[in-house]
């Protein structure tokens, strides 16, 4: 046992000092300190102060008795709990009945008193003390180890998001100088090369924005925007996604679905990105030209879509595991081919959030695996134009605009500035706060796209001196930022924003923008 830290006390009451020296002297042993009472407003003062083991209560005493202690005791919180031992002269007053208390927490020992009998009842409550406090020892070392856990636990997620923030910041202009280098070059092998840089810096976003994902979704902090969608219109999008992947590997892929629409209720974006990360999954851990199928029916009240590959397969005492974060299989192609192993964990956490369940399934090691999602169906949804919000961003404005991009890191600003030369609009530059707000009242641009970090003032406040000036009520203003949590979506529609972008912005979604601010 764990060492004592503090004394058992026994509580002694009897109004007779020689009484209360003997069965002290009857009582005494190692860790146990005995508080003598000689009356019973006496005894009540110490069960308030202390945290008493047994009382050994006299019945007869003068004022008030034995008997009328316990009534008291029982009535106040602190001491009803209190286990009571009768010294009594009498016979009949043993029997007599003790309601409110628990079995076992009232008892008798008839006068003179027998040594022996006094010891091996008081052991018990000796004991029985010694453990409640070992117990009440280790519930606070537990709890303070819980404390502990969840405080590590806090401050790993705060790291993965700042960590995928910082990470996320730099990249948004080398995917932009790519694409920019991409569209002016004429040699096929330098294509080829920029190409390849593309979709590894893509890669890279990818991985990080599931960084960023895996901690909000533990924080409760992704917003789902869930919408009658189909399962053609997600499955299209998750198979555009990973076919990069697909291709890399020379495998077939198989899409098998019902001629009729199968609706969800979803948010669409969420809903691709779990089965992409399937079918990237299926493309990573098969071995080249493999076999990928991918499967939807409705089973009763669900939908369920499968994706299934004949490549590398899982261990059955694996198949729960690989949806554990950071959980990856050791063998040496899983290994070669490892990410960060939050894939599916957030897979899990998506389809859950979405009343849905997710099992992998698998006949062993090389035998293939499948991972089979089941969602709710949304049964009679009326079927609606869902071709009607295309966009062609690839059109050139119906009007350029002269734009104001505002960003303290240069080569950001240039590459995004370059890109909207592309797209045939008139960009400016400037690089912080002062500089922003002079070059908006000089060039009264139709649209301006802000930084939110600036060193000085930040592009809320910006933003909110903007709006202040009538001159830029009707200026499309965009914020650009490296956080993309609602709460700083929120921020900035506060703020006056018209939009909030995260970095690196998807340039097709920009140019949707201002072509709906120039048309
Ligand atoms: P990552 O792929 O980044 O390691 P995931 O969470 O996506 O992380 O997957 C966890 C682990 O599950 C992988 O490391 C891999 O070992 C195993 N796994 C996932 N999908 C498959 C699959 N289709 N076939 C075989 N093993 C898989």
């Amino acid at each position: 046992m764990t060492s004592m830290k503090h004394p058992v006390y026994f509580l002694l009451v009897d109004d007779l000092e020689e009484n209360l020296l003997s069965l002290e002297a009857l009582l005494r042993r190692p860790g146990l300190t005995m508080l003598k009472a000689r009356s019973g407003p006496e005894a009540l003062e110490l069960l308030l102060k202390y945290d008493i083991a047994l009382a050994l209560l006299d019945v007869q005493m003068p004022g008030m008795d034995g008997f009328e202690l316990a009534e008291l005791m029982r009535g106040n919180e602190r001491t009803r709990r209190v286990p009571i031992i009768f010294l009594t002269a009498g016979l009949a007053d043993s029997q007599r009945r003790f309601h409110g208390y628990e079995k076992g927490a009232v008892d008798f020992l008839h006068k003179p008193i027998e040594p022996d009998i006094l010891k091996s009842k008081t052991d018990v409550f000796f004991e029985l003390h010694l453990q409640k406090q070992v117990l009440a020892q280790q519930r606070d070392e537990l709890r303070s180890t819980y404390e502990a856990l969840q405080e590590t636990d806090r401050r790993k997620d705060e790291f993965l998001a700042t960590l995928a923030h910082e990470l996320r910041n730099p990249l948004a202009p080398v995917r932009n100088g790519l694409r920019l280098l991409n569209m002016n070059e004429q040699n096929t092998e330098a294509k080829n090369l920029l190409e390849m840089m593309d979709r590894q810096v893509t890669h890279l976003v990818r991985l990080i924005d599931d960084l960023l994902d895996v901690s909000r979704v533990s924080n409760g902090k992704i917003d789902l925007r869930k919408e009658p969608v189909t399962a053609r219109d997600i499955i299209t999008l998750a198979v555009e996604t990973s076919q990069p992947m697909i291709d890399d590997g020379q495998h077939s892929l198989t899409v098998k679905m019902p001629e009729e629409d199968v609706w969800l209720n979803g948010d669409p974006n969420r809903l691709s990105q779990v089965i992409a990360n399937l079918l990237t999954n299926a493309a990573k851990y098969t071995r080249t030209k493999g076999k990928i199928f991918l499967s939807v029916r409705i089973d009763k009240e669900e939908v369920v879509i499968s994706v299934t590959d004949n490549g590398i397969g899982i261990a059955s005492h694996m198949l729960t595991q690989v949806f554990e974060l950071f959980a990856q299989v050791g063998n040496e192609m899983a290994k070669s081919q490892s990410g960060l192993g939050i894939g599916l964990a957030l897979v899990k956490k998506l389809v859950e959030m979405h009343d849905g369940s997710i099992i992998a399934q698998s006949d062993g090691l090389e035998l293939g695996s499948t991972f089979i999602v089941r969602l709710p169906l949304l049964r009679d949804h009326a079927t609606s134009s869902a071709a009607a919000h295309e966009v062609d961003a690839t059109a050139s404005p119906a009007r350029p605009l002269s734009i104001l991009v505002v960003d303290d890191n240069i080569p950001s600003a240039q590459t995004t500035g370059w890109m909207l030369e592309m797209i045939g609009h008139h960009p400016t530059l400037a690089h912080d706060g002062i500089e922003a707000l002079e070059t908006a009242k000089k060039i009264l641009p139709q649209a301006i796209l802000l930084d939110i970090g600036l060193p000085g003032m930040n592009g809320y406040d910006i933003c909110r001196t903007l709006r202040q000036n009538p001159l830029f009520k009707e200026t499309l203003i965009i914020a650009q930022t490296g956080w993309g949590q609602a709460r700083d979506k929120q921020m900035a529609i506060e703020a006056g924003f018209d939009h909030h972008l995260v970095k690196p912005f998807n340039f097709d979604q920009l140019s949707e923008l201002l072509s709906a601010k120039a048309s």
